[in-house]
């Protein structure tokens, strides 16, 4: 029955990838979201940091009441910066590094056994 038993194992190994690819496919759906967000955000900054800009100059010019608007607006700022890094922090952590040849530091394909470059065999980490 070595035959049977083969092909289940094979199944089993197929199940599991499967499952490994879902999974995957999960966290790139994922980061692309984060990616999303971090892009609205960035704009949310820019807007402000221009309106900052905006009322800075009137206090500047002797809107001398401007400056509590100011205060509160750079303040949320720093917090859309703050979940901006944190989003980039995640997505560092679903994204793993592409492995590197340790020869050449050229950035290699996942799983890649030899550098397509310098042809150094690359180790399993
Ligand atoms: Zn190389």
């Amino acid at each position: 029955m070595e035959f049977i038993k083969n092909i289940s194992e094979k199944a089993k190994d197929f199940g599991e990838k499967a499952k490994e690819i879902t999974k995957r496919s999960g966290e790139l759906l994922e980061v692309t979201k984060m990616r999303y967000e971090i892009g609205k955000l960035e704009r949310i900054m820019v807007n402000n940091v221009e309106a900052i800009g905006e009322l800075y100059y009137r206090k500047f010019k002797g809107e001398e009441e401007l400056a509590a608007e100011i205060e509160r607006l750079c303040q949320s700022t720093q917090t859309v910066e703050q979940d901006i890094a944190n989003l980039r922090a995640q997505i560092e952590k679903l994204m793993p590094k592409a492995p590197i040849c340790p020869n050449c530091q050229t950035e290699l394909a996942e799983g890649a056994k030899f550098c397509h470059k310098c042809g150094s065999k690359i180790e399993e980490q």
